[in-house]
């Protein structure tokens, strides 16, 4: 595998912790690297790799904050949001190049984040102020019941790296403007990003210990984030192995929110428009290098026109430009680290070994721009069947697997039979079909005729089976509930 060959032209920066208000180097004295996943030689930025005695400091000013600012005007608290947004908005352009070398993503989706994740803040600061409870009509007419939402107090967030800006902002958002106080562990190859986010907050005037970041590895500071006992929530958003881990370990005045893995599908049935569908397969398989929670991962198909659909998306996945983010045109950038490429690399050789057929790329790209780089050819697979491994785990990379069906009854069968079930489409002209499939699919997001993958900031987001806990939705008003807990009150008079 690549090895990192350091080459220190210029001076790279070291970023801090924030504590209590403060940019804090670690106790542990120690740091580690962030890299640009297209070049493995340019380093991003040295990090703090912090240890327990950061995240008890981090817990206790979030603790010591919480009674300020729960009490903090909600136009105050939505005031702040407000600025920080700006900030983001004002910062945009350098922070999309920043994410593009973190993450590797196009710097046109990297842009689009960073203004996404403004107005994240945005829709937070204006729904956070209408969020109440209901009252309840009653048979005294001398009585008043109804439900007051409080903030629950200190919230872990921790983080992936595939949308590092925007899906922190989605958690920290509701959890502030409703009055709890945060203590936030970004994943450790996009630190930087939770950095800036962090400073928009610091910039915007957050109170002390309100917004708390630590970087470093979940090996050294993920338990404590989730068993602390000041913490009273934990919203996750990352792989299922570690999801089920943290909510194994979350006691039982935790709320935890889980955000998961998937396997999705896309449906295509014989009526189907079958360019839509190629294009549908591609954008929802293949963009952001297919690292997309609601990536698709298996397209099944009908199997009396599966021949001219496959064709249809090898023809389309050949026209994908492969390269560094920064360039004009690309379409797939390099995966996100070594152990994505590792991965993905690994699931290509257990499908071949499993009987499926390879019919497109899969290849590493080792030479000329992309020797320095974590590249691999978009992959598709025909002949796969259920049972196939490709076909049940998260690979999390630009692998499409094609599956047949001879009807849409075992469409569905196929698609409802992993244990997954963040994300699903159809791709089909029959308005029957597609109400029926709303109904039969196993999913938590639903779409016909559109991609798998994306959704909007303002509907609820999450998934059923293992790709949520089913608990709580994110996004949208929804995604204020997690945040907050109910008292119902009697007031006779
Ligand atoms: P990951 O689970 O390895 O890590 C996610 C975060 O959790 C990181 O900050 C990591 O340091 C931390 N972490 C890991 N194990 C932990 C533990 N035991 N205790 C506490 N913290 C721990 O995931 P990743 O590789 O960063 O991201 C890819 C995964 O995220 C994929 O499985 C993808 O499907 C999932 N994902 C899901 C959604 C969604 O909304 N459902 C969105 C994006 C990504």
């Amino acid at each position: 595998m690549k090895k990192v060959i350091v080459v220190i032209t210029t001076k790279i920066e070291t970023y801090k912790n924030f504590i209590n208000g403060m940019w804090q180097e670690s106790d542990s004295n120690n740091t580690f690297f962030s890299i640009n996943p297209a070049n493995i030689e340019d380093i991003v930025g040295i990090f703090q790799a912090s240890n327990e005695q950061d995240v008890n400091s981090a817990i206790l000013a979030a603790k010591e904050a919480f009674q300020m600012w729960s009490n903090t005007p909600p136009s105050k608290r939505a005031a702040i949001l407000n600025k920080a947004a700006s900030f983001l908005e004002q910062n945009a352009a350098s922070f999309a190049e920043e994410l593009t070398r973190e993450e590797g993503k196009h710097i046109n989706d990297a842009k689009n984040e960073v203004i996404r994740s403004a107005q994240t803040l945005r829709f937070y600061a204006i729904e956070g102020q209408s969020f109440t409870g209901e009252t309840f009509p009653n048979d005294d007419p001398n009585m008043k019941v109804s439900t007051e939402r409080e903030p629950l107090g200190v919230v872990s967030v921790i983080t992936p790296w595939n949308f590092p800006l925007s899906i922190p902002a989605r958690k920290i958002a509701p959890a502030l403007i409703t009055g709890n106080t945060v203590v936030f562990k970004p994943s450790s190859d996009t630190p930087l990003m939770g950095v800036r986010l962090v400073e928009a907050l610091h910039h915007a005037g957050i109170p002390n210990g309100v917004i708390n970041l630590v970087t470093g590895r979940a090996s050294e500071v993920g338990d404590l984030l989730v068993t602390h006992s000041a913490i009273r929530a934990v919203t996750f958003t990352g792989s299922t192995e570690a999801g089920e881990d943290i909510h194994r370990k979350a006691a039982i005045t935790t709320r935890t929110q889980m955000e998961l893995g998937g396997k999705n599908p896309l449906l295509v049935m014989a009526d189907a428009d079958l360019d839509l569908a190629a294009t549908l397969a591609v954008n929802g398989g293949f963009s952001l290098t297919g690292q997309a929670c609601t990536g698709t991962s298996r397209v099944i198909v009908l199997k009396e026109i599966k021949e001219l659909f496959v064709q249809k998306l090898i023809e389309k996945t050949k026209t994908l430009k492969i390269g560094n983010g920064f360039k004009e045109g690309v379409k797939i950038g390099p995966l996100a680290n070594e152990k994505q490429l590792k991965n993905v690399l690994k699931y290509i050789e257990i499908g071949k070994e499993d009987g499926a057929r390879l019919v497109y790329g899969g290849e590493p790209l080792t030479t000329d721009d992309y020797k320095t780089g974590y590249y691999v050819q978009p992959a598709i697979f025909t002949n796969v069947k259920p049972q196939h491994r490709i076909a049940k785990e998260e690979i999390f990379g630009p692998v499409i697997a094609v599956l047949e069906a001879d009807t849409y009854e075992e469409a569905i069968l196929i698609a409802n039979d992993v244990e997954y079930g963040l994300s699903a489409s159809i791709v089909t002209n029959s308005l029957k079909t597609a109400h029926q499939f709303t109904k039969d699919i196993q999913a938590g997001t639903v779409k016909v005729n559109r991609t798998t993958t994306g959704n909007l900031m303002n509907a609820p987001f999450g998934g059923l089976k293992k790709s949520s806990t089913s608990t709580f939705r994110e996004s949208g008003r929804v995604g204020l509930e997690f945040f907050t807990q109910l008292k119902t009150v009697y007031i006779g008079y």
